[in-house]
C-alpha cells in the first residue's frame, strides 16, 4: 500500500521504518529536517509539505505531539488533499473529544478513520511490539488492522470513534495510580524494617502484584530491572505521564466521572515536573518519598 507518514519523532520514526520493512511505499514528512532525514535512511520518501505526502495514498498515519495539532494538520492539510476514501488512523495520544470531533470532520469529507493510541514506548516502537487501541466502525478497524499489525504485537478494537482514545487515558491513569502505590510501598517496606528485595518477593507473589512492581521495578537495584537501576534515564518520561494525567482528568470531567486518586496522581505528578523532574522516568516518584 502507499502510505503516508505524518510525525517521525521518539515513537514515529520507528514506526515508519516498520510499516517499510512490511513492504510499504511509505510518503513521510515531519517539521524537523534531522527526522526527514532519518525517515529516509529508513526506506521512507520524504516530502517538504503533507498535502504533497498525501496526495497519492491509500491511508495517512499521524504520530503527533498532541490534539491541537493533530486538528491543525487534519483540517489543514490532510483533508481535501489526501484521496477521497483514503483512511486515516491517528496514533498520537489525545483528548476525546478532539479525537471524535477530528473524525467527524473526515468523515463528512468522504474519507475514513480510526483513533489508534499505542502502550509501549520507544524501544516497542522500533521493535514493531505496539498494543494498539483503536476506535471506530467495524469495516475502518479490519482496514486499520492490516496496517498496524507490522508495527505491533497487539491490535485491539476498543469500539466506536474515540474509545481508544478512552482505553488509554484509563489505562495510564491506572498505570499513575499503581506506580505511586508501588513506590510507597516500596519505601515503606524499608523504612519499617523489611529488606525491601525481600518485600518484592513476598509480593510480586501476593494480592500486591501489579505490572509497576512485577515488571518496572522502581526501586534501583531491587526486583525486576527498570530505569530505576540506571538513574531513571529514559523510560517514559514524567512529564509524558503528566500530559496522559490531564487528559485523563478532562476526560473525566467531560463524562461526569469522579476520579479521586486519578486527582491525586496528577497532582504529585504536577509538582514532581514543576520541581524539575519532566525528563526522568515515572518510577522516579520513588525518589521523592
Ligand atoms: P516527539 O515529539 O518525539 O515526536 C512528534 C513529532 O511530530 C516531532 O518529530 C515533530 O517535529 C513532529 N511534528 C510536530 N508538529 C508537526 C506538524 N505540524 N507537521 C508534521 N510534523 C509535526 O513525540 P513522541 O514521543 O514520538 O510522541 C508522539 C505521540 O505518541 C504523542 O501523542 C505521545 O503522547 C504518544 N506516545 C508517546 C510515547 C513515548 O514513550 N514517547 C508512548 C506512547 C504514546
Amino acid at each position: 500500500m502507499k502510505i503516508a507518514f505524518i510525525g517521525l519523532g521518539n515513537m514515529g520514526g520507528g514506526m515508519a521504518a516498520n510499516l517499510v520493512k512490511a513492504g510499504h511505499e511509505v510518503h513521510a514528512f515531519d517539521l524537523s529536517e534531522d527526522a526527514l532525514a532519518k525517515a529516509q535512511e529508513h526506506g521512507c520518501a520524504i516530502h517538504s509539505a503533507v498535502p504533497e505526502a498525501v496526495a497519492n495514498v491509500d491511508a495517512v498515519v499521524t504520530m503527533l505531539p498532541n490534539g491541537a495539532i493533530v486538528k491543525s494538520v487534519y483540517t489543514g492539510e490532510v483533508i481535501g488533499k489526501a484521496p477521497k476514501g483514503a483512511l486515516f488512523l491517528d496514533c498520537s495520544t489525545i483528548d476525546v473529544a478532539t479525537a471524535r470531533e477530528v473524525a467527524g470532520l473526515a468523515e463528512a469529507a468522504g474519507y475514513r478513520m480510526v483513533d489508534a493510541p499505542v502502550s509501549g514506548g520507544i524501544a516497542a516502537a522500533n521493535a514493531g511490539t505496539l498494543t494498539f487501541m483503536v476506535g471506530g466502525a467495524d469495516e475502518a478497524f479490519g482496514k486499520a488492522k492490516a496496517i498496524l499489525e507490522p508495527m505491533a504485537k497487539a491490535v485491539i478494537h476498543a469500539g466506536a470513534i474515540g474509545s481508544g482514545q478512552v482505553a488509554k487515558m484509563c489505562n495510564n491513569m491506572l498505570l499513575a495510580i499503581h506506580m505511586i502505590g508501588t513506590c510507597e510501598a516500596l519505601a515503606l517496606a524499608e523504612k519499617a524494617g523489611l529488606d525491601p528485595q525481600t518485600f518484592y518477593e513476598i509480593s510480586s507473589k501476593s494480592t500486591g502484584y501489579n505490572w509497576s512492581l512485577n515488571d518496572y521495578t522502581p526501586a534501583p537495584g531491587i526486583g525486576a530491572p527498570s530505569p530505576a537501576d540506571n538513574g531513571y534515564q529514559g523510560g517514559f518520561a514524567s512529564a509524558l505521564m503528566l500530559k496522559d494525567l490531564r487528559l485523563a482528568m478532562e476526560g473525566a470531567a467531560g463524562a461526569g466521572a469522579t476520579v479521586p486518586m486519578g486527582e491525586h496522581a496528577t497532582r504529585i505528578y504536577d509538582a514532581f515536573v514543576e520541581a524539575g523532574g519532566g525528563g526522568k522516568d515515572f518510577g522516579a516518584i520513588f525518589t521523592t518519598l
